[in-house]
């Protein structure tokens, strides 16, 4: 198996005529074999980036290049999509419903006129790579969801491509088969050690799929980084709301604590985190809070309004509290509470948070 290329962006723009908006000054590495997921808002420029890394959009400034594993850039910001040797995948996999799933996979390589034989011995070997071997004869309208994705993967597979860039690939498949196989997509692109930009709206294919995550908003990116430090270390307000659960609340960091402040009581927790300057929020994850009963001491107090079993938790949204913007989730080890019932809400011991408090644009 050949070394995979990494990709480079630097100060990629593209700004549509008439609407005016598109994807402003973005640069971002994706290493050699690596999985980046691209995901946003509808609207934030995913497509456009991919689109452009695939040479179809034409960037109005900035570069792109292929990084070989030794560094070597070769420039590809001007080459046609044909020439840049990448694989794509969309939403909708476009396959050819009068065709057998083998020739479907050999279509891409009859372009690159590689001799008929080959061409089938190729389709095969990528058919048995995502787990299709001894489909080839079928035809592609007698498969499932979840096999013509594999199908429409194998076919951008089979041309070895430098790249690999999926737009939404798991978007047409129903929930329980969508966690399937975005957990097989996962696999499958590690063993063929491809490096692949995967754009998707959806924060837990994104978390599931990925090494490293990208956050676009409007066109730029808001953070690049695993999930772990999106979800434990966001740099903003818009990156903790889209990849969980949970509300802010005015903090500040005092060395190496977070100090929360509900309607005039603070509360203590090991600082996590702190993005940004100026006037802070900390970001409560369900799992930041618990409640009890009340009591006196340094809580939140409020009424459940609605809980929620999650399997080994469960999750209590408790409003009323004097100060507060928005009711709070929190998660508790046992449903004894009801609906109705005043509580008292507690940080946990956990590490928090802080983004910069004003809102994002
Ligand atoms: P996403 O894939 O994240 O939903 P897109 O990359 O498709 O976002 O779009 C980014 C922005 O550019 C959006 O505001 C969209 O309306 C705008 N846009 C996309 N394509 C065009 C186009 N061909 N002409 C004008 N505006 C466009
Ligand atoms: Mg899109």
């Amino acid at each position: 198996m050949r070394e995979p290329s990494g990709l480079r962006l630097e100060g990629v723009s593209r700004r549509y005529q008439g609407s005016g908006r598109g994807v402003e000054a973005l640069s971002l590495d994706v290493r050699p074999g690596e999985l980046l997921a691209l995901i946003g808002a509808s609207g934030s420029g995913k497509t456009t980036t991919l689109r452009m890394v695939a040479g179809y959009e034409p960037p109005d400034a900035g570069r792109i290049a292929l990084v070989s594993a030794a560094g070597a850039e070769r420039d590809i910001t001007r080459e046609p999509p044909q020439r840049r040797g990448f694989g794509m995948v969309f939403q909708h996999y476009a396959l050819f419903p009068h065709m057998s799933v083998q020739e479907n996979v050999a279509f891409g390589l009859e372009a690159r006129r590689v001799p008929k034989a080959e061409r089938l011995a190729r389709a095969t070997e990528a058919l048995a790579g995502v787990g299709l071997a001894g489909y080839g004869p079928r035809a592609v309208q007698a498969l499932s969801g979840g096999e013509q994705q594999r199908v429409a993967l194998a076919r951008a597979l089979v041309i070895e491509p430098n790249v690999l860039l999926l737009d939404e690939p798991l978007s047409n498949l129903d929930p329980t088969l969508r966690q399937t196989t975005r957990d097989e997509l996962r696999e499958m692109l590690h063993r063929l050690h491809v490096t692949a930009m995967f754009v998707t709206h959806d924060q837990e294919d994104a978390f599931a799929v990925a090494d490293r995550v990208a956050m676009l908003c409007a066109g730029r990116l808001e953070q690049v980084g695993t999930p772990e430090a999106l979800y434990q270390a966001p740099a903003s307000q818009v990156v903790a709301k889209f990849v969980g659960r949970g509300t802010f609340a005015p903090a500040a960091a005092d060395g190496d604590t977070a100090i929360v402040t509900i309607g005039g009581v603070s509360q203590r927790a090991p600082l996590g985190s702190a993005h940004g300057t100026g006037d802070r929020w900390a970001v409560l994850r369900p799992e930041s809070l618990t409640a009890v009963e009340p009591a006196t001491g340094e809580a939140w107090h409020g009424t459940v309004q609605t809980r929620r079993f999650a399997g080994d938790h469960y999750v209590y949204r408790v409003g009323d509290i004097a100060g507060a913007a928005e009711p709070l989730e929190v998660m508790c080890e046992h449903g004894n509470f009801a609906e109705g019932d005043a509580v008292a809400v507690r940080l946990r011991p956990k590490p928090l948070a802080l983004v910069a408090a004003q809102r994002a644009s």
